[in-house]
Protein backbone atom coordinates (compact mmCIF):
# COMPACT_ATOMS: atom_id res chain seq x y z
CA UNK A 1 0.00 0.00 0.00
CA UNK A 2 1.02 3.33 -0.89
CA UNK A 3 0.08 6.85 -0.02
CA UNK A 4 1.10 9.25 -3.36
CA UNK A 5 2.52 12.52 -1.65
CA UNK A 6 4.34 13.88 -5.12
CA UNK A 7 2.16 15.35 -7.96
CA UNK A 8 3.45 15.05 -11.28
CA UNK A 9 3.93 18.20 -13.96
CA UNK A 10 1.48 17.32 -16.26
CA UNK A 11 -1.59 14.33 -16.08
CA UNK A 12 -3.74 12.84 -18.61
CA UNK A 13 -7.22 11.53 -17.50
CA UNK A 14 -9.59 8.89 -20.00
CA UNK A 15 -12.97 9.29 -19.57
CA UNK A 16 -15.45 7.06 -21.26
CA UNK A 17 -18.02 9.52 -20.87
CA UNK A 18 -19.10 12.31 -19.38
CA UNK A 19 -19.21 12.20 -15.44
CA UNK A 20 -17.12 8.74 -15.03
CA UNK A 21 -13.63 11.10 -14.04
CA UNK A 22 -14.77 13.79 -11.65
CA UNK A 23 -16.70 11.10 -9.64
CA UNK A 24 -13.33 8.62 -10.27
CA UNK A 25 -10.70 11.11 -9.58
CA UNK A 26 -11.60 14.51 -8.83
CA UNK A 27 -10.48 15.01 -5.79
CA UNK A 28 -7.07 13.90 -7.22
CA UNK A 29 -7.18 16.67 -10.11
CA UNK A 30 -8.72 19.19 -7.79
CA UNK A 31 -5.49 19.26 -5.61
CA UNK A 32 -2.88 18.23 -7.93
CA UNK A 33 -3.92 21.62 -9.93
CA UNK A 34 -4.88 24.11 -6.77
CA UNK A 35 -1.68 22.81 -4.88
CA UNK A 36 0.69 21.84 -7.66
CA UNK A 37 -0.22 23.57 -10.70
CA UNK A 38 -0.47 20.07 -12.41
CA UNK A 39 -1.74 20.62 -16.19
CA UNK A 40 -4.49 18.01 -16.58
CA UNK A 41 -6.01 17.12 -20.23
CA UNK A 42 -9.21 15.61 -19.86
CA UNK A 43 -9.92 12.90 -22.71
CA UNK A 44 -13.64 12.21 -23.38
CA UNK A 45 -14.06 9.21 -25.30
CA UNK A 46 -17.61 8.87 -26.21
CA UNK A 47 -20.34 11.76 -27.04
CA UNK A 48 -22.68 10.29 -23.95
CA UNK A 49 -25.76 10.09 -26.59
CA UNK A 50 -27.54 7.21 -24.94
CA UNK A 51 -27.66 8.86 -20.86
CA UNK A 52 -31.00 9.17 -20.76
CA UNK A 53 -34.32 7.89 -19.51
CA UNK A 54 -35.98 11.18 -21.95
CA UNK A 55 -37.17 9.44 -24.77
CA UNK A 56 -38.15 13.15 -26.26
CA UNK A 57 -33.74 14.18 -25.82
CA UNK A 58 -32.55 13.17 -29.54
CA UNK A 59 -29.12 11.79 -29.21
CA UNK A 60 -27.63 15.37 -31.28
CA UNK A 61 -29.21 17.56 -28.31
CA UNK A 62 -27.86 15.12 -25.77
CA UNK A 63 -24.77 14.72 -26.84
CA UNK A 64 -24.63 18.70 -26.68
CA UNK A 65 -26.19 18.96 -23.41
CA UNK A 66 -23.29 16.62 -22.27
CA UNK A 67 -19.90 18.51 -23.95
CA UNK A 68 -21.27 21.24 -22.39
CA UNK A 69 -21.76 20.03 -18.63
CA UNK A 70 -17.94 18.48 -19.88
CA UNK A 71 -16.06 21.77 -20.44
CA UNK A 72 -18.05 23.24 -17.02
CA UNK A 73 -16.93 19.98 -14.98
CA UNK A 74 -13.45 20.12 -16.22
CA UNK A 75 -13.65 24.22 -16.37
CA UNK A 76 -14.65 23.97 -12.55
CA UNK A 77 -11.15 22.15 -11.68
CA UNK A 78 -8.91 23.70 -13.35
CA UNK A 79 -8.27 21.43 -16.66
CA UNK A 80 -6.23 23.00 -19.32
CA UNK A 81 -7.68 21.32 -22.08
CA UNK A 82 -10.78 19.05 -23.23
CA UNK A 83 -10.66 16.80 -26.15
CA UNK A 84 -13.83 15.16 -27.50
CA UNK A 85 -12.97 12.19 -29.26
CA UNK A 86 -17.15 11.82 -30.46
CA UNK A 87 -17.07 7.86 -30.26
CA UNK A 88 -20.69 6.55 -30.11
CA UNK A 89 -22.00 5.88 -26.61
CA UNK A 90 -21.09 1.98 -26.16
CA UNK A 91 -19.77 1.79 -29.38
CA UNK A 92 -16.57 1.78 -27.90
CA UNK A 93 -13.63 -0.26 -29.56
CA UNK A 94 -10.36 -1.57 -29.08
CA UNK A 95 -9.31 -0.68 -32.77
CA UNK A 96 -6.35 1.40 -34.74
CA UNK A 97 -8.36 4.18 -34.77
CA UNK A 98 -9.12 4.33 -30.90
CA UNK A 99 -5.75 3.53 -29.85
CA UNK A 100 -4.08 6.31 -32.69
CA UNK A 101 -6.03 8.62 -30.82
CA UNK A 102 -4.70 7.91 -27.18
CA UNK A 103 -1.07 7.61 -28.14
CA UNK A 104 -1.38 10.86 -30.57
CA UNK A 105 -3.04 12.61 -26.88
CA UNK A 106 -0.21 11.18 -25.28
CA UNK A 107 2.83 12.00 -27.21
CA UNK A 108 1.11 15.76 -27.79
CA UNK A 109 0.98 16.56 -23.83
CA UNK A 110 3.94 14.06 -22.16
CA UNK A 111 2.19 13.74 -19.34
CA UNK A 112 4.22 11.22 -16.54
CA UNK A 113 0.76 10.00 -15.21
CA UNK A 114 -2.38 8.68 -16.45
CA UNK A 115 -5.93 8.14 -14.86
CA UNK A 116 -8.37 5.96 -16.47
CA UNK A 117 -10.78 3.03 -15.54
CA UNK A 118 -9.60 -0.43 -14.33
CA UNK A 119 -10.65 -2.93 -17.15
CA UNK A 120 -9.69 -5.16 -15.01
CA UNK A 121 -12.81 -7.04 -12.77
CA UNK A 122 -12.69 -10.41 -11.20
CA UNK A 123 -16.28 -10.07 -9.14
CA UNK A 124 -17.67 -7.20 -10.50
CA UNK A 125 -19.10 -6.30 -13.79
CA UNK A 126 -18.72 -2.59 -15.41
CA UNK A 127 -19.34 -1.00 -18.91
CA UNK A 128 -17.91 -1.73 -22.10
CA UNK A 129 -16.95 1.47 -22.22
CA UNK A 130 -15.02 1.82 -18.95
CA UNK A 131 -13.48 -1.57 -20.24
CA UNK A 132 -12.32 -0.44 -23.80
CA UNK A 133 -11.55 2.73 -22.98
CA UNK A 134 -9.22 1.59 -19.70
CA UNK A 135 -7.50 -1.12 -21.64
CA UNK A 136 -6.40 0.91 -24.70
CA UNK A 137 -5.40 3.94 -22.70
CA UNK A 138 -3.01 1.18 -20.51
CA UNK A 139 -2.15 -0.06 -24.09
CA UNK A 140 -1.14 3.47 -25.55
CA UNK A 141 0.73 4.68 -22.79
CA UNK A 142 2.79 1.53 -22.09
CA UNK A 143 3.00 -0.51 -25.46
CA UNK A 144 2.46 2.31 -28.06
CA UNK A 145 3.41 5.99 -26.95
CA UNK A 146 7.06 5.13 -26.41
CA UNK A 147 7.71 3.84 -29.50
CA UNK A 148 8.53 5.71 -32.38
CA UNK A 149 7.91 2.64 -34.37
CA UNK A 150 3.85 2.67 -33.67
CA UNK A 151 1.97 5.77 -35.72
CA UNK A 152 5.66 7.40 -36.96
CA UNK A 153 3.73 9.43 -39.14
CA UNK A 154 2.67 11.13 -35.79
CA UNK A 155 6.46 12.32 -35.31
CA UNK A 156 7.24 15.88 -35.43
CA UNK A 157 8.82 18.67 -33.49
CA UNK A 158 6.00 19.16 -30.90
CA UNK A 159 4.78 15.44 -31.43
CA UNK A 160 7.86 13.06 -29.81
CA UNK A 161 7.54 9.46 -28.65
CA UNK A 162 6.58 9.57 -24.69
CA UNK A 163 7.50 7.18 -21.72
CA UNK A 164 5.22 7.49 -19.08
CA UNK A 165 5.76 7.30 -15.76
CA UNK A 166 2.29 5.01 -13.64
CA UNK A 167 -0.91 5.04 -13.79
CA UNK A 168 -3.90 5.01 -11.32
CA UNK A 169 -6.86 3.32 -12.37
CA UNK A 170 -9.85 4.11 -10.79
CA UNK A 171 -13.13 2.12 -9.87
CA UNK A 172 -10.99 -0.45 -8.76
CA UNK A 173 -11.63 -3.84 -6.95
CA UNK A 174 -8.21 -3.65 -5.28
CA UNK A 175 -7.00 -0.07 -4.85
CA UNK A 176 -3.34 0.18 -3.58
CA UNK A 177 -1.91 3.63 -3.86
CA UNK A 178 -4.16 6.33 -2.45
CA UNK A 179 -3.74 10.51 -2.13
CA UNK A 180 -4.70 12.22 0.34
CA UNK A 181 -7.90 14.56 -0.18
CA UNK A 182 -9.13 16.01 2.40
CA UNK A 183 -10.33 19.40 1.77
CA UNK A 184 -10.85 18.80 -1.64
CA UNK A 185 -13.80 16.22 -1.42
CA UNK A 186 -16.04 19.84 -2.06
CA UNK A 187 -14.86 20.35 -5.11
CA UNK A 188 -14.55 17.01 -6.43
CA UNK A 189 -18.57 16.97 -5.80
CA UNK A 190 -18.99 20.47 -7.25
CA UNK A 191 -17.24 19.15 -10.59
CA UNK A 192 -19.57 16.10 -10.98
CA UNK A 193 -22.58 18.16 -10.22
CA UNK A 194 -21.97 19.95 -13.37
CA UNK A 195 -23.35 17.30 -15.37
CA UNK A 196 -26.57 17.96 -14.09
CA UNK A 197 -28.29 15.53 -16.98
CA UNK A 198 -26.75 12.66 -15.11
CA UNK A 199 -27.79 13.87 -11.55
CA UNK A 200 -31.40 13.78 -9.99
CA UNK A 201 -30.51 14.10 -6.27
CA UNK A 202 -27.32 16.51 -5.99
CA UNK A 203 -27.32 16.24 -2.26
CA UNK A 204 -27.49 12.41 -2.29
CA UNK A 205 -24.56 12.57 -4.80
CA UNK A 206 -22.60 14.58 -2.60
CA UNK A 207 -23.30 12.69 0.53
CA UNK A 208 -21.94 9.47 -1.36
CA UNK A 209 -18.92 10.97 -2.61
CA UNK A 210 -18.17 11.82 1.30
CA UNK A 211 -19.21 8.86 2.30
CA UNK A 212 -16.54 7.02 -0.18
CA UNK A 213 -13.77 9.68 0.17
CA UNK A 214 -14.19 8.42 4.22
CA UNK A 215 -14.12 4.91 3.11
CA UNK A 216 -10.70 5.01 1.11
CA UNK A 217 -9.41 6.77 3.97
CA UNK A 218 -10.69 4.20 6.37
CA UNK A 219 -8.07 2.17 3.96
CA UNK A 220 -5.14 3.94 4.42
CA UNK A 221 -5.33 5.64 7.57
CA UNK A 222 -6.41 8.98 6.26
CA UNK A 223 -9.70 11.48 6.90
CA UNK A 224 -10.42 11.48 3.17
CA UNK A 225 -8.97 9.86 0.03
CA UNK A 226 -9.40 8.50 -3.24
CA UNK A 227 -7.71 4.62 -3.52
CA UNK A 228 -6.70 3.62 -7.19
CA UNK A 229 -4.81 0.18 -8.87
CA UNK A 230 -1.44 1.39 -9.46
CA UNK A 231 0.37 0.08 -12.62
CA UNK A 232 4.23 1.17 -12.92
CA UNK A 233 5.34 1.79 -16.29
CA UNK A 234 9.10 2.18 -15.70
CA UNK A 235 10.05 -0.97 -15.34
CA UNK A 236 13.33 -3.19 -16.63
CA UNK A 237 12.73 -3.38 -20.43
CA UNK A 238 13.86 -6.80 -20.25
CA UNK A 239 10.38 -7.47 -18.00
CA UNK A 240 8.34 -5.56 -20.84
CA UNK A 241 8.41 -8.64 -23.03
CA UNK A 242 9.10 -6.78 -26.45
ZN1 LIG B 1 -19.49 5.66 -17.88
Amino acid sequence: MEIIEQAPKRAIVVTPHPDDCEGGCGGTMAKWIDSSYTDIVVILCTKGDKGTGDRSLTPEKLTAIREIEQQNASDSLGISRVVFLRHPDGGLEDDEEFRRELVYEIRKHKPEVLFCIDPVRSTTHTHRDHRKSGQCAIDAAFSFAPNPNVFPDQISDEVQAHQMDYALLWSTEEPDAFINTKGYVDMKADSLLCHVSQIPNPEGTRKRLNDRAVEAGEKCGLEHAEGFRKLDFRVDPLERGF
